[in-house]
């Protein structure tokens, strides 16, 4: 089959356009696509400097790939962060990659361990707290240090390589759990004030999951492979499979749910909730103690009782 935008080999076709790629015009045509997302949502303005949260799986290498090609002309500046929890076997091996990554196109690149943000790795507290889902844990530190990282770097962009398909199984998520708060954080671009003021931007949310991995694959990079040894991904896993069964018999159907999804959590809105300081990091909190001073506060008990024991 023959591209349908020059004379060369097709190697993939795009069920919901239609139309066939080769592989310089499917490459293309993603890079293009990140440039209409970014312009699409105002995600940056001329000049401005970013920091990418790169943690070395696919998409996020992507992300550092691509912005670095596109954002040349804007004469933003780039700069990459990584998130180490200390998870041993794991984290590793992503961290070579990024740092490679970044050497290459003379990118600045920053290392942030939970270890020395918050005084845990992931790997403690599980030793720590038996039965409890570190993820959840990991979730809340990760929220906090994309704030403190920020913060530390002054870089009020912060964009992170969430695709359509994490933002399509996080929003259905979600509304299962009627967690309708957390709608708006997964915008393709959402504004931050509690500890640092920042934009939080997602290039790659108009993007396929499947496409990206044949980005990657098309331009043979390296990235990690191996999922993280705690990931629990319990219901987001089933939503996926049905998403992708559903676009299969129906190519574009996870695009209506991407543009529902924007429209339902742009447009709703709670009563405004007079919200207290957390009374150990002063962080806006609608309790008495935000939830990472409730985990910490939780971890040292946990730890002082052990060491009395
Ligand atoms: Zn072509
Ligand atoms: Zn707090």
């Amino acid at each position: 089959m023959q591209c349908s935008f020059c004379h060369e080999t097709a190697i993939y076709y795009r069920a919901y356009s239609g139309k066939y790629f080769c592989i310089k015009c499917f490459k293309e045509s993603i890079e293009e696509k990140v440039i209409k997302t970014i312009s699409k949502y105002s995600m940056l303005n001329y000049g401005e400097k970013i920091l990418l949260m790169v943690s070395g799986g696919k998409d996020s290498i992507a992300m550092l790939r691509i912005l670095s090609k596109i954002t040349k002309p804007h004469a933003s500046e780039i700069v990459v962060a990584t998130i180490d929890e200390g998870i041993s076997e794991y984290r590793e091996d992503a961290l070579e990659i990024v740092k490679n990554v970044c050497n290459e196109l003379d990118i600045p690149h920053y290392i942030f361990k939970f270890k020395d943000l918050f005084g845990y790795t992931i790997d403690e507290i599980s030793n720590l707290k038996r039965g409890i889902s570190a993820c959840s844990i990991c979730g809340i530190f990760r929220r906090r240090a994309m704030d403190l990282i920020a913060q530390k770097l002054n870089i009020k962009i912060v964009a992170t390589a969430h695709n359509l398909d994490d933002i399509i199984q996080t929003f259905l998520i979600n509304l299962l759990n009627n967690d309708l708060k957390r709608l708006k954080w997964n915008l393709p671009v959402h504004y931050e004030t509690s500890i640092f003021p920042q934009r939080r931007i997602k290039p790659l949310s108009e993007i396929y999951e499947e496409e990206l991995a044949l980005y990657s694959f098309l331009n043979n990079e390296r990235f990690q492979k191996m999922a993280c040894p705690y990931m629990h991904e319990g219901i987001r896993s089933q939503i996926r499979e049905i998403l992708n069964k559903l676009e299969k018999e129906h190519p574009g159907i996870k695009y209506s749910l991407f543009h529902s999804a924007i429209g339902i959590s742009k447009s709703i809105t709670f009563p405004k909730k007079e919200r207290k300081k957390c009374k150990i990091c002063g962080i806006p909190s609608f309790s008495e103690k935000c939830s990472l001073c409730t985990i910490l506060h939780e971890l040292n008990e946990i730890k002082n009782n052990q060491v009395k024991i």
